[in-house]
């Protein structure tokens, strides 16, 4: 077009709209999907908005929060047009080409690498999937704030930008065109499209329609000359005004004829998954819903949930889930993000997917929504995010996905032994959970759990319960506290355990001989995190934790204590000496060896050598 003006993608994004246009990938399907998911956020903020402010929605059409989707088989030319918020021209350019995401280079990665692209949306990238079926796409945008745009682009490194003068009007919202790509003619089927609604946007909170082809009955006058047999013709005949009839009269012949038209027909039913009772709704509509929310369509089954109403001060409802796999970025921000995967609903409305105050950092692994009736509606996020029934949501949310995780425990069957149902009291009327694997979560949040039980102290005796580890007698498996202490010797009061860089290295340590040799257990910790996660937890079930590599250790008196320290007395105050005060606190006999001549111990508040490593490779 004569004055559009032209822009180049950010070199990212053109290296994934390269790779997303040579994808052989089988399943194209998932543009609809994406696309749907961008026109539903883009009323999601209309919506936002207009609680505040009235005006925003405009009048007449504009006020419909609505999805249409519209087929040209003629141009072979699909189209999804939204009334969600829109776009001016500057969010155009940057949301569609200049500035590249954070995940756009981590995901160009791994589709270099094999990557299922199913996962585009996790990405933030997901509208470039158009360019699966598409080789020309249109955007076309009006948002209230600026004229009407159409961005346009060949997936050739460059777009264009051009003030809309020729479309209709949009009002408000966003319409894409997709011109399709040979290949993927069979995105102009109707049938095919009614199927891949059905099958990925069920749990769309706005209508959906699609402007559809229906074959009806019309009445037409019989020809009078013919038999007055009825066939069926495909052929539409305008029916016209009939003659008025006087009573009595004869009335003048008439046939059926089919004929086609078109209206927009309604794909979804717009149903909240989380206000069913948790009785009614299937283990695989739980699945969908936790597909959809996670934009993860890879089959991944979500390894736990629950759902939930909790009464009282506080009401609201929940849905929170456990993912099969932490999601690429959980740890690569932990300290500096507030990324939360908790949706906020009040009354039904969306407000926000930002509300790091629902959940603490360490559960931001949880995917799910609360809706609650008791925040109010007409307030700014501001307000919001300062809402004293924030506290205690927060608090009830945590507990539930405590107990969630520690049902995964109890259901797993390598994990069994503790079966202590201390249920407190019950908030929530109903739950639902599902059984997984609690190896599978610990693999995948772990980490988490250390993370909580150092940060949250008011959790952390829950949290340690959901602590896994490896030790001296585990044999290779994973055991926990309480099965620790289901072990522990007669007379033992403490809990032992060594930090180190491996379980292999740890095995040989001289630490471990006597406590061995006696039969006492002790727990390997080999993450560089479990130095901190021991600064922070001090005991369990009235049980001190004692490192062994460190001073303090105490596995019953020696009767010849006593008696040795004497004899050896010159030979310690030699070597301490020898060794001067800067180096060592002092050089005792100890009964913690069995071959091995000596160890170095540390300091009871000391850092264990281990620890030293640690902070040397973080200063490095
Ligand atoms: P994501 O949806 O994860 O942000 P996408 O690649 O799907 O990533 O979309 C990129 C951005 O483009 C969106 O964040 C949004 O700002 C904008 N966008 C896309 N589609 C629409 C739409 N229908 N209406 C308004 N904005 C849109
Ligand atoms: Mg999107």
């Amino acid at each position: 077009r004569n004055n559009a003006e032209k822009f180049e993608f950010q070199a990212e994004v053109s290296r994934l709209m390269d790779i997303i246009i040579n994808s052989l990938y089988s399943n194209k399907d998932i543009f609809l999907r994406e696309l749907i998911s961008n026109a539903s956020d883009a009323l999601d903020k209309i919506r936002f908005l207009s609680l505040t402010d009235k005006e925003i929605l405009g009048e007449g059409d504009n006020t419909k929060l609505e999805i249409m989707i519209k087929l040209d088989k003629e141009n072979k030319v699909l189209s999804i047009r939204d009334r969600g918020i829109g776009m001016t021209k500057e969010d155009l350019i940057k949301n569609l080409g200049t500035i590249a995401k954070s995940g756009t280079s981590a995901f160009v990665e791994k589709m270099q690498t094999g990557g299922d692209l199913n996962l585009i949306g996790q990405f933030g990238v997901g509208f470039y999937s158009v360019y699966l079926v598409a080789d020309y796409v249109e955007v076309i945008s009006k948002h209230n704030d600026d004229k009407q745009y159409v961005w346009e682009s060949k997936a050739d490194g460059a777009f264009a930008i051009s003030e809309d003068t020729w479309n209709e009007p949009l009002g408000r919202g966003t319409e894409i065109r997709l011109h399709l790509r040979d290949e993927a003619k069979e995105y102009l089927d109707e049938s095919k499209l009614k199927e891949l609604v059905k099958k990925y946007s069920e749990f769309i909170n706005f209508p959906i329609y699609l402007w559809a082809s229906k074959e009806v009955d019309v009445e037409v006058p019989a020809d009078e000359d013919e038999s007055s047999e009825e066939e069926e013709t495909t052929e539409a005949t305008s029916s016209e005004e009939e003659e008025t009839e006087e009573d009595g009269e004869k009335k003048p012949k008439v046939k059926t004829a089919k004929e086609t038209t078109y209206e927009w027909e309604l794909l979804n039913d717009v149903k909240a998954i989380w206000l069913r009772s948790p009785k009614e709704v299937t283990d695989e509509e739980y699945t969908k819903f936790y597909q959809s929310l996670a934009k993860d369509f890879s089959d991944g089954k979500p390894l736990a949930w629950s759902h939930f109403t909790a009464e009282g001060d506080v009401e609201f409802k929940a849905v929170l889930f456990v993912p099969p796999k932490a999601p690429h970025d959980l740890y690569e921000s932990y300290y500096n993000s507030n990324k939360s995967n908790l949706k906020l609903y009040v009354r039904r409305v969306f407000i926000s997917d930002e509300f790091d105050e629902l959940l603490p950092k360490y559960l931001s692994f949880l995917m799910g929504l609360v809706d609650s009736d008791t925040l109010p509606l007409n307030v700014s996020r501001e307000m919001l995010q300062q809402h004293s029934s924030l506290k205690t949501i927060k608090k009830k949310l945590i507990r539930k996905a405590l107990d969630m995780i520690r049902k995964i425990a109890e259901e797993d069957p390598d994990e069994s032994s503790n079966k202590d149902s201390s249920e407190s009291e019950e908030v929530a009327d109903q739950t639902d959970e599902k059984k997984g694997s609690y190896a599978k979560f610990w693999n995948e949040f772990g980490k988490s759990i250390k993370l909580g039980i150092i940060e949250d102290a008011q959790n952390r005796n829950r949290l340690a319960k959901l602590l896994r580890f490896e030790s001296s007698k585990s044999e290779g498996k994973l055991t926990s506290l309480d099965q620790y202490i289901s072990r522990m010797r007669p007379g033992q009061k403490d809990i032992f355990y060594i930090t180190g860089t491996n379980k292999e290295q740890l095995e040989k340590s001289p630490f471990l001989e006597k406590l061995t040799k006696k039969n006492y257990e002790v727990i390997f910790f080999t993450d560089p995190v479990d130095e901190y996660l021991m600064q922070y937890l001090m005991d369990y079930e009235d049980k001190k934790f004692q490192n062994v590599s460190k001073e303090g250790l105490n596995i019953g008196k020696d009767s010849k204590g006593k008696e040795l320290k004497e004899t050896f007395k010159e030979l310690t105050k030699w070597w301490k000496d020898a060794l001067s005060a800067e180096n060592v606190d002092s050089v005792k006999i100890s009964n913690r060896l069995d071959n091995t001549p000596c160890v170095v111990v540390t300091s009871k508040y000391g850092w264990s050598a281990n620890m030293e490593k640690i902070m040397q490779s973080q200063t490095l």
